[in-house]
């Protein structure tokens, strides 16, 4: 990503919105389909968005429940680094440094691992692993998709996952 035109700025502001839509507290171009290193977020009413993000990640784990919008209603005890420092640009392409603990740390943590095709599934325990592969087959989404021939995609749900959805 090395190009901060117009349509970059138009991406943010179609993630941002897609997200406030869902709603979501997170959220990432893959998700919607396009292959870019850039997400939003949007944390206690303070939005913010980062471009081709680098992560710094504590030692320190916190514990807490995630949800993705792209498993919607699907919520998991998932441990994450309980602070991060994120790097990165804005879609100014201006330098910008993110730091983060808990729900912040969380969702930069979440919408980084988007960007390298990695899903908060990837990160759960081994047994709660199993459940969700399990919960992910009994979903109506998952089997509307199988019926219709289609290859399962990531897409925005409007369901909402208790504001805990990424
Ligand atoms: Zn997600």
């Amino acid at each position: 990503m090395s190009v901060f035109d117009k349509e970059l700025r138009n991406l943010v502001s179609d993630l941002t919105e897609t997200m406030h839509d869902a709603p979501g507290a997170g959220l990432a171009a893959p998700q919607i389909g396009v292959s870019l290193r850039v997400f939003v977020w949007d944390i206690d009413d303070e939005p913010g968005h980062l471009i081709n993000p680098v992560l710094d990640l504590s030692s320190e784990l916190q514990e807490g429940e995630e949800g993705c919008l792209s498993f919607p209603g699907l919520l998991y005890e998932t441990p994450r680094a309980f602070r991060a420092v994120a790097k990165g640009m804005n879609m100014h392409g201006e330098p910008v440094l993110i730091e983060g603990s808990e729900l912040l740390a969380r969702v930069l943590q979440h919408e980084t691992d988007h960007l390298d095709g990695i899903v908060f599934i990837d990160r759960l325990s081994a047994e709660n692993r199993k459940q969700a592969m399990r919960d992910i087959r009994e979903s109506d989404w998952f089997n509307q998709n199988q019926v219709a021939g289609k290859q399962i995609q990531f897409k925005v749900s409007p369901h909402s996952t208790n504001g805990l959805g990424m």
